[in-house]
């Protein structure tokens, strides 16, 4: 089966200097792939070149078989390429209704799109009216994941899921991830803490210095960890 993403041998950075460095990755449909790395370790750029922010100095990337590589950011979404990316992009003044009805990217028409959103997170239906500004964080997080299912994605990238919530809310996120592949959509999580992610994880690979260092299933890249964080950070 034809991947749904890929990055081949790609290399990108800023200005004259590369910060990724031949990276590979392959995603299949209805999966999830978590990418793993220390500070600085090059996450952040495998999300912008994903997103289309910053264009490969070589190497290519593919959505569904198709070259996509120096794609405009909107083009990609077009695709069928979402990226939430860290800080989850939600706007504190819009409702939550509000931001499903700004998906641009909307094959079946505003409503079908919003009630399949809303399908996937029932929460949010009893919700539709709140300002996400008066949401919590993970309640956030939640709304940045039905807008990215309103537009009826391929593939979902999700910058740092985890970051300043309780370990109970990023467990009851990872759940609907899990739903979410098993609807077909695949995601890539990029997190610096690997614990709770590699448990919702069908595929890992763990970034350093801009290069994937291990790839693996959870389990094996679990065993080598420690190798590549610092005490404090396991
Ligand atoms: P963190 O978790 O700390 O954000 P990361 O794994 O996401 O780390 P990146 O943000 O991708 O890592 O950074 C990788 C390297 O690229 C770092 O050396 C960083 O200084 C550099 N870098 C990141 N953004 C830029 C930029 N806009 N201009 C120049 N260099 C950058």
């Amino acid at each position: 089966m034809t991947p749904v993403v890929e990055m081949r041998n790609v290399s990108a950075g800023y200005g004259q200097i590369d910060v990724l460095h031949g990276i590979d990755l392959s995603l299949s449909q209805g999966t999830v792939l978590a990418v793993l790395g220390p500070n600085g370790a090059g996450k952040s750029t495998t999300v912008r070149a994903l997103a289309g922010l910053v264009r490969p100095t070589n190497g290519q990337i593919l959505l569904q078989g198709r070259d996509v590589t120096g794609a405009s950011p909107d083009g990609l979404a077009r695709a069928g390429l979402c990226v939430i990316p860290e800080g989850r992009g939600v706007f504190p003044r819009l409702t939550v209704d509000e931001h499903l009805r700004l998906v641009a990217r909307d094959r079946a028409g505003t409503a079908v799109a919003r009630e399949r959103a809303y399908a996937h997170f029932p929460k949010l239906a009893q919700r539709r009216k709140q300002l996400a500004g008066t949401m919590s964080g993970g309640e956030q997080q939640m709304l940045a994941l039905a807008r990215a299912v309103a537009g009826d994605p391929a593939v979902v990238v999700i910058d740092e899921l985890s970051m300043g919530l309780a370990p109970l809310i990023v467990e009851q996120l990872y759940e609907q991830v899990r739903s979410l592949a098993a609807a077909g959509i695949s995601l890539i999580l990029i997190e610096q803490f690997a614990h709770d992610v590699l448990g919702v994880a069908d595929h890992a690979v763990v970034l350093q210095h801009g290069r994937i260092v291990r790839s693996g299933t959870p389990g094996e890249v679990a065993a080598d960890l420690a190798e590549f964080y610092l005490a404090r950070d396991r």
